[in-house]
Order: C-alpha cells, then structure tokens, then sequence
C-alpha cells in the first residue's frame, strides 16, 4: 500500500498569470451518442506504463498539471485535453477569487461564532468592510456564519472550519478548510471513485440528514464523471436528487501540490448533459441542488494521524474494572487502553463495534494502525440554495455541522486502519480502468520525490 506520509508542501498561491479571467462555464464536449457507460479504453495499463507525466503533447497549456488517474495509453483526445484544461482553469479561478476575498479578513479559529449582519467582513473591492452587498434589487446584507469544530475525536489533530458567506437569499459562498484529515489520501480517492459503495459506508444518525444512495451514471474519463446523489429531506430543507459533474486533477507538481476536485452542476432546465441523458428529479419532495462551482484541494499532511501511539506492542485487557475483554486493535476505537469507547466512559457497556474478544483465551492480535497517513483540505463551494436563506436558522447549522463530523470522521479514521476489511480494497484489488494503479504510481513518486528534497 502506498504510504502518503510525506512532507506538507507550503501553500503557494497559484501564479496569477496562469488564471485567464472567464466566467464560469458549463463544460464543453462533443456529445457522445450513448449515455450507457463505456470504458475509454478497456486494455488495462502494462506494468511499464506510467501516468501520463509532463506536459502531454496533445495538451498545450496544462503545464506540469495532468488529469488524475490516467495512464498515458489511454491518450485522451486533443479535444478532451481541451475541454479538461478549461475547467481546470475555472476551478483555479474560484479558487483564487474565494483567496482574494478572504485575504484582508482572516478569520477567526477560536471557537465558533457568528458575525452579525452589521459587522458582517463582507469583502469589498477596496479592502474595507462593506455592509451591504451591490446585488441589485434585494439590498441583501451579506452574513455570515462561521463553525469551527476541533475535538472531532479522541486522540487526533483534526480541526475542521467552516465560512458559510449567505451572499444572497438564494446563494450561499462556502470556505471549507480541514486540518489533518486521518482518512489518507488513497482511503479517500477510492470513496470518491467507488460512489455505489459510499451510502452503506457513512453512518446514519436521527434527526440527522443522511446520504440514501450515491451513483455515478456516466463515466467520461477516468477523472470525469457524473454523480448522482440522493440526500434525505431534513429540517427546513427538502430532499436532495442532485447531479453534479466532476473532474480530478494532479497539481502535485504545481505550487497548488494537491489533487484538486471540481464539481459543478449542469444548468436548470438542461436535458442532456455533455450527451448523457439527465434523468427528471424522482419526486415532488426532492429537488436538484446547485452546484455553480466547487474547487477542492486535498493535500498530503505530515500530521500523524493519532497524537498517541500504541501504549504495549500488542493490545492488552481492557483498562475498565471488571472488563475481561481485550483492548480494541484499532486506536481509533479503543484508544490504546480500552476494549470501545463506551465501555471507557461507561465501564461494563460497550458499543456496537466492540470486539468483546475475550483478554484471556482468545490469540495475540496486532494493533492495525493508520497506513495511509493525514491529508489538509481546503474546499471552496459557490451554492444555489435550495430554498431562501431566511428559512435556514443558524442554530439548525451550528447544532447539525459538528454532530455530523463527530459521527461521520470515526469512520473514516477506521477506514484508515483496517482499509482491507472494507470493500473499497476489493475494488482496488479489481482495478478495472487502471485508476488505483496510476494513482499508487503517482503517490509513491510524489512521495519519494519530496523525502529525497527534506
Ligand atoms: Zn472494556
Ligand atoms: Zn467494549
């Protein structure tokens, strides 16, 4: 497995001259006749294959950027090459625009807190404060509501902040950075390449909005899709249909040196999308959500994972009085000492995923610990509201923000330490397009690259 443990690579801004001033489009490409999923090219890579590396000689323009997960066999057309650079081009642009706004105001990472509509760090064109956004007819005052959640769990550096900028009553700006994300990166890529696998993966909680199925319909390249996404209707919000096209990109070699995701949905009213025929919302509870552009960066870490390390060099008894049971082989569920969290806080109780292997007759095990390293991410999301900001309290978003995290990070943390037990490895293992292959190939040479420059 590759290992992603490798030096953090400072931020640097992407160098402006590389960003053309275009507003955001909807991507264009030939339309393709069949909205049934072909593979590119079926040939699976050879072992002497690399990633497409450099500047592809179809591709003027990319520079040292390069579509994820494509092998160079796979010669993606000059036209695709195109289409491609230019939404790699929008995802930067966002993502400078969101940096250029942010940069005079840096927000605060004490705790959580609102700015109220008249102090609102709504960032004007000169650098001051402006109080009221020009939008025109509405006159909506921008606000702006800030959730920081650290402690997400036991034993781990991740610290999670989220800006949620309403610009107006129906549009929302949302700056997404997580620090020392424990899921690693390749966990992480393969819930995002394996989606039918993600709604039985995340835990689903009352009173909590939950993901209730998740496909990818069309496959354009390896690093182009289509998701399909069905989110339950909660609090004030309806349910979710929503179809959002994705693109994944290298810039490890790029001052960005992360993988950047881009996500934007098509336009209202489009019946076919890039040749694939956009299925009706399912029902009248649901609607499709907007994505008008969504630029993520996920960037290796050199955070560890846990801030402790295995107390004894295989898992002990249990450190509750009278628990017989042997400690949890994953630090993530049992913390070093104890056999699950309950039975840590509740001596005696245990939890759903408590091994309840008894200390005394059951075989040393090994403690599984977290391959796959940490990874930051900063996420920058331009949203339609599906329904006006006035009907959304902030009290629903700063109760439902942190309860969400806490409950879904353990798993990617598990994910982290017992990879093989999940199914995503047995897709790995398949690899039916090459996807896993070329990204192993890219990781352990970004990785060996950057030891042998620290
Ligand atoms: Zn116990
Ligand atoms: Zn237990």
């Amino acid at each position: 497995m590759a290992c992603v443990v490798v030096a953090a690579t400072p931020v640097t801004k992407p160098r402006a001259n590389s960003i053309p001033v275009e507003p955001i489009e909807v991507i264009r490409e030939s339309p393709r006749a069949s909205p049934i999923v072909t593979p590119i090219n079926p040939r699976p890579p050879h072992a002497d294959e690399k990633v497409a590396a450099g500047t592809p000689e179809v591709a003027p323009g990319w520079g040292n950027a390069k579509p994820l997960g494509v092998y160079a066999h796979e010669s993606l057309s000059a036209e695709t090459y195109a289409s491609q650079l230019q939404v790699l081009n929008t995802a930067r642009q966002l993502i400078e625009e969101f940096r250029q706004r942010n940069a005079p105001h840096a927000a605060p990472a004490d705790g959580s807190h609102e700015v109220s509509p008249c102090t609102s760090p709504y960032r004007g064109g000169e650098g001051k404060e402006t109080k009221r956004r020009p939008s025109g007819e509405t006159g909506w005052h921008s606000d702006v509501l800030n959730i920081v959640v650290d402690h997400i769990a036991p034993n781990t550096p991740t610290e999670l902040q989220i800006d949620i900028d309403f610009v107006g009553v129906w549009d929302v700006e949302i700056t997404l950075k997580v620090k020392a994300f424990g899921g690693g990166l390749f966990p992480l890529l393969s819930v995002l390449h394996e989606a039918d696998l993600v709604a039985d993966f995340l835990p689903r909680a009352p009173g909590l909005p939950y993901l209730e199925m998740v496909e990818k319909p069309y496959q354009f390249a390896n690093n182009d899709w289509l998701y399909h996404i069905f989110v339950t209707p909660w609090g004030p919000f309806p349910g979710a249909d929503d179809i959002h096209s994705t693109l994944f990109f290298d810039l490890f070699d790029d001052p960005e040196g992360a993988i950047l995701i881009y996500a934007q949905s098509p336009p209202v009213e489009t019946k076919v999308f890039r040749g694939f025929e956009l299925p009706p919302v399912k029902s009248w509870r649901r609607v499709r959500n907007l994505l008008l552009g969504a630029s993520t960066l996920v960037r290796p870490s050199s955070e560890r994972v846990f801030t402790i390390d295995p107390p004894t060099p295989t898992p002990g008894r249990c450190a509750s009085p009278h628990c017989g049971y042997r400690v949890h082989s994953n630090l993530s569920l049992g913390g070093g000492t104890h056999c699950c969290h309950r039975c840590a806080h509740h001596p005696g109780r245990h939890g759903p995923r408590c091994t309840r292997l008894p200390h005394d007759t059951t075989p040393a095990s090994q403690w599984e610990t977290a391959q796959h390293g940490c990874v930051d991410v900063e996420g920058y999301f331009r949203v339609k509201l599906p329904i006006p900001r006035w009907l959304i309290p902030n009290s629903l978003l700063r109760w439902a923000v942190p309860k969400l995290c806490r409950l879904i990070y353990p798993i990617f943390l598990h994910l982290n330490e017992s990879y093989d037990s999940f199914p995503f490895a047995k897709r790995v293992e398949e690899d039916e397009r090459g996807f896993y292959r070329s990204i192993r190939d890219r990781l352990s040479s970004y990785a060996q690259c950057h030891s042998c420059s620290s």
